[in-house]
């Protein structure tokens, strides 16, 4: 019988909500804690997981400013449970990224698939999320 970890050591190895394999703290923790994402992707993962933990300032301070709500309710999505997500396609430049992913999500009990070709800047050394789209329809999925 494979013998038990203690509940708090479970927590600090518990996987990134992301899905990179890694643990949270050695994933995107850091992110949430101020260090800025070296690429697109990179921020797109923590900001995956910020919805999932309801980070609702990490959010907002990574949004571009011309796009970013003014306010962001998490609690009113609590519907939502995120369950995975998965990186399909990241391009990048110097100074632009996009990052093509699905996200999975339940709401109500019903399973959902969130396809969402994402668009980014850098400003300085930062990236910041400004809007997405649905690459099969084109139209707009950023909230
Ligand atoms: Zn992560």
């Amino acid at each position: 019988m494979a013998k038990k970890h203690p509940s708090s050591k479970k927590a600090l190895d518990a996987l990134c909500p992301c899905e990179s394999g890694k643990s949270y703290k050695t994933c995107c923790e850091p992110y949430h804690l101020g260090l800025l994402a070296p690429t697109a992707e990179v921020l797109m993962r923590s900001r995956y997981t910020a919805y999932t933990l309801g980070l609702a300032p990490y959010l907002l301070q990574t949004w571009h400013p011309d796009t970013r709500p003014l306010t962001l309710n998490l609690s009113e999505d609590q519907a939502i449970k995120w369950l995975g997500l998965q990186v399909k396609q990241a391009t990048t430049s110097e100074t632009t990224a996009t990052v093509n992913f699905i996200a999975r999500y339940k709401v109500g009990g019903k399973a959902e698939r969130l396809h969402e070709l994402s668009q980014f800047v850098r400003i300085e050394n930062a990236w910041y999320y400004l809007h997405g789209t649905d690459p099969r329809t084109d139209s707009d999925t950023s909230y």
